[in-house]
């Protein structure tokens, strides 16, 4: 329950990159308000804080930039997220002399960091060893879905990687403080809850918990609520397949969506990722998964231009994405993060990286467009849980397939302003579709 005591200043947060950075905002946006803060818009903001990625390209530049602007407008500035992590070199960088600076296992320190930097004092808070994890307290992402980190860290050992280097080795969060915290979203009106942590299916190996038994958990939760899993590597998912599939084909509240990130159909390249599985054992989880699951939908993640890929590595990135057909697809080009094993082999030049997205991106293009096709005609139960553009509201069937509504069907429906049907379930009919969308009507 909120206690709060007075206004004391406003906060604006920025946030790039992930679900679990979206979390870790959210988390430090509840504790704030607790303490008496007010979370503003930039323009009002007595204190900026930017919650960087080091996923994306140039994470760094961007932060800068965003510092840059902040300083700019006299606003107090204080730095967190992965890259002030994986950054460390940064904590003493002379550009951040009046910035204060806040790990991602420091976010319990965030009401003293900003109490702080309003009295005019710098504060670094950072190399911490955890989150409270006993006091997962987050606010909702909007009035139905909420973000439930499961755990932080991973066991992966990827030669690109920033993220570990800031998020750190695999700490799962306790099952029942998972289901608690849940249960607390269920009871604040979430109907999509999204579980995030850098790789889900090596959740409680450290803790001698088991992803299966905490997914079995959820799903005997009362209530009428959709849950989305995150990413899941290849390898730590095909050790439990079988009972994943089991849980999820007779779920009643699993989305029948996965995100497994392949990165590369080559196993030269996977190698040299160090991702730990083959392009075959990807295709092998991936058909036993689409056995038990016929219509289940897939995103995943392609790195191309890696170090050394070949024409011929990239040619088996492209059948491979041609031969599973992905609902989504994200696509990066390689960017060497400094102080990754990655950044010390040899690099393919720019272009090559460019042109090679853009012929996976067309590719996919013509994927989705078949896909989405089939879908139109498709009657059933969906839930609106977005605001979209142009006048429409965003919905998600079981599949987790974006539904887009005009607002005009919502209003003359279901008898409601549009802004209001967040959190509705309806029932739809899939009528056309629009590049990666489906268009639905109310029925
Ligand atoms: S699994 Fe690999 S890419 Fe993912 S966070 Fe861990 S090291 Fe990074």
């Amino acid at each position: 329950m909120k206690n709060i005591i007075k206004k004391k200043a406003n906060v604006f947060i920025k946030t790039y990159g992930c679900s679990a950075n979206q979390a870790d905002s959210l988390y430090m946006k509840r504790r704030l308000e607790e303490a008496g803060y007010e979370i503003s818009n930039y323009e009002n903001s007595d204190v900026v804080i930017i919650n960087s990625c080091t996923v994306k390209n140039n994470a760094e530049t961007k932060l800068f930039r965003a510092l840059r602007n902040a300083k700019e407008s006299k606003k107090k500035v204080i730095a967190a997220g992965c890259v002030v992590d994986a950054e460390k070199g940064l904590v003493n960088d002379n550009r951040l002399k009046d910035v204060s600076i806040i790990g991602t296992r420091n976010l319990d320190d965030i009401v003293r960091s900003v109490d702080e930097i309003i009295a005019g004092k710098r504060t670094v808070f950072w190399n911490g060893t955890k989150k409270d994890f006993h006091k997962l307290n987050y606010n909702m992402f909007n009035k139905t879905i909420s973000i439930v980190p499961i755990a932080e860290g991973c066991l992966g050992n990827c030669s690109y990687c920033k993220t570990k280097q800031a998020r750190g080795v695999l700490q799962s969060y306790p099952k029942k403080d998972i289901i608690c915290q849940i249960e607390t979203f269920l009871r604040e009106g979430a109907k999509e809850i999204w579980l995030t942590s850098q790789d889900l299916a090596n959740y409680g190996f450290d803790i001698r918990e088991s992803f299966i038994e905490l997914m079995k958990d959820i799903d005997e939760l009362n209530g009428e609520f959709w849950v989305r899993l995150g990413m899941s590597n290849p390898n730590h998912l095909l050790r439990i397949v079988d009972d994943f599939n089991e849980v999820i084909a007779d779920s009643k509240h699993f989305f029948r969506f996965l995100h497994i990130p392949v990165q590369s159909g080559s196993d030269m390249v996977l190698k040299m990722m160090n991702r730990g599985y083959s392009a075959n054992d990807f295709l092998t989880l991936f058909k036993r998964i689409k056995n038990k699951i016929p219509a289940v939908s897939l995103a995943t993640d392609v790195i191309v231009g890696f170090p050394h890929e070949t024409e011929e590595d990239f040619k088996k990135s492209v059948e491979l994405i041609k031969e599973i057909k992905p609902d989504v697809i994200n696509i990066s080009r390689f960017w060497a993060r400094p102080g990754t094993r990655a950044a010390t082999m040899e690099q393919l030049k720019p272009e090559v990286g460019i042109e090679r997205a853009k012929i996976l991106k067309d590719v996919f293009n013509e994927i989705v467009k078949d896909r989405n096709k089939d879908w139109v005609g498709w009657k059933g139960k969906a839930l609106i849980d977005e605001k979209g553009k142009l006048k429409t509201m965003k919905a998600r069937n079981l599949w987790y397939k974006q539904l887009i509504i005009p607002n005009e069907d919502i209003e003359k429906k279901l008898r409601i302003v549009s802004d209001e049907s967040i959190g509705h379930w309806i029932n739809v009919e899939i009528v056309g579709v629009s590049g990666y969308s489906l268009i639905a009507r109310i029925i």
